[in-house]
């Protein structure tokens, strides 16, 4: 064996993964297609619960120096109220988990180098340009790759797919993906020459056909998200399509967001319809799977990075705990991934049904919720699972029982 592991793909998951082995002394062999990371609109925003692991993998320091900087405060606009009922109501967000002041920024592609060099510095084997061509696995796993034109194969006691949605590890261990219906999309934009933001405050809010959020990444930067129905396909397409995005975030019930549409794209803009996949399994003989590659959910929750650092850091405490030669065991791995994901799946159609729903029906119940949201915070237990993690509130609020009472009480 040359390796103690072949990880695929050097995104989030799998350059922390290889950086975490390689400090614990694994041969690690990390295999990247990209040659450069590029904005592919992806996670910039860790949860609380995800930078409590962040902490626990030992890259708190590492990112904080990298430029990531905490975010304090949550203001929710919605159309049926006033923006100052919103403002004064702002959440503060160190709530959610002890010492860490809320969540934490950083952009991703400079998130992905920064975790990338540490695996260089830690003594990981990098390849960058990487391109996969076969993959092995059973009970002699090997990878082959084209490196600057020429075949490689290399033989590991594990290959580990961390290659995100599309993972080719997942398919040639023939895991099913589970996926639900989408349920709307959800365009992102990281927008520059926002003046007079507030880089500590994140917002979110729904008025007419379009729900944003917004989260500041440093100086005057933000990342911007927008969901908007099914049926409106095409309403940011072509070239004036980033331009007529940002002239959404006009809104009446949010009158900060004015600097948004004042700014300009530092970026692509990229929509993808929003939903949850899962597997049952996310290892084979062989094989593990870690982050997208393991099943997403819903990015309305923002949660993707978190529960990339989650599998990052219950791998590697399997993969340290195993002795010598011996086979490592992933199946409490899986069982907590399986009820992590059902819960964050749940509170992600919650939170999409109250606020990237764009009806009569849909406006009367997002302000009824609010209401009673106001008088009984219970009611927005599932938000807390977003922020604190998916097993710091009780079982009973991942239950239609909660849902009943959250939508139609
Ligand atoms: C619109 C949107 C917004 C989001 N916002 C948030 C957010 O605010 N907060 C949050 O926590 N999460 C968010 N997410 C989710 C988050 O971005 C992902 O869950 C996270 O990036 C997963 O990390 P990963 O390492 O598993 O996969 P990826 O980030 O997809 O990385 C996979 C890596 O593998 C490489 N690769 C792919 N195929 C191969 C191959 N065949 N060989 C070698 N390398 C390969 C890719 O180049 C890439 O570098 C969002 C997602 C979307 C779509």
């Amino acid at each position: 064996m040359t390796y103690d592991l072949i990880i695929v793909g050097g995104g989030i998951g799998g350059a922390a993964l290889a950086a975490t082995m390689a400090r614990a002394g694994d041969a690690v062999l990390l295999l990247e297609k990209s040659t450069e990371y590029e904005d592919r609109v992806r996670g910039e925003w860790i949860a609380p619960w995800g930078v409590v692991e962040v902490r626990r993998l030992g890259f708190y320091d590492l990112l904080r120096g990298a430029g990531g900087h905490h975010i304090t405060s949550h203001v929710h606009y919605d159309e049926s109220r006033r923006p100052e009922a919103a403002e004064t109501t702002a959440l503060p967000l160190g709530i959610f988990a002890e010492k860490v002041p809320g969540p934490l920024a950083i952009g991703h592609p400079h998130h992905c180098q920064t975790l990338f060099d540490e695996a260089v510095r830690a003594g990981a084997e990098t390849v960058r340009g990487a391109n996969v061509t076969d993959i092995v696995l059973g009970t002699s796993p090997s990878v082959t790759f084209e490196q600057d034109g020429k075949a490689r194969t290399e033989k590991a006691r594990l290959v580990v797919g961390a290659e995100g949605r599309m993972s080719p590890t997942r398919k040639q261990a023939d895991i099913k993906l589970h996926q639900d219906k989408p349920h709307h999309w959800f365009a992102g934009l990281l927008v520059e020459g926002v003046e007079g933001w507030d880089e500590t405050r994140q917002a979110i809010g729904t008025e007419g056909r379009f729900g944003f959020l917004a989260f500041p990444q440093g100086g005057d930067k933000i990342r911007v998200y927008g969901g908007y129905a099914l049926e409106d396909k095409g309403r940011f397409a072509g070239k004036d399509g980033p331009r007529k995005f940002l002239e959404s975030f006009r809104m009446n019930c949010a009158p900060g967001n004015e600097a948004i549409a004042d700014g300009t794209p530092a970026g692509p803009l990229l929509s993808y319809f929003n939903n949850d996949s899962w597997t049952d399994t996310p290892f084979a003989e062989g094989c593990v799977l870690i982050g997208d590659a393991a099943g997403w959910n819903d990015p309305i929750n923002g949660l993707g990075l978190s529960i990339t650092y989650r599998d990052v850091r219950m791998v590697s405490d399997i993969l340290r705990a195993t002795p010598e030669g011996a086979q490592p065991d992933f199946t409490s791995y899986g069982h907590e991934r399986a009820e992590r994901m059902r819960r964050l799946r749940f509170a992600g159609h919650l939170q999409a049904s109250l606020d990237m729903e764009f009806d009569e029906a849909a406006r009367e119940r997002r302000r009824r919720y609010l209401e009673r949201a106001a008088a009984d915070p219970s009611l927005g237990l599932h938000g807390a699972a977003i922020m604190g993690g998916p097993e710091s509130v009780p079982d009973e609020i991942f239950t239609d029982a909660h849902k009943e009472r959250v939508l139609n009480g």
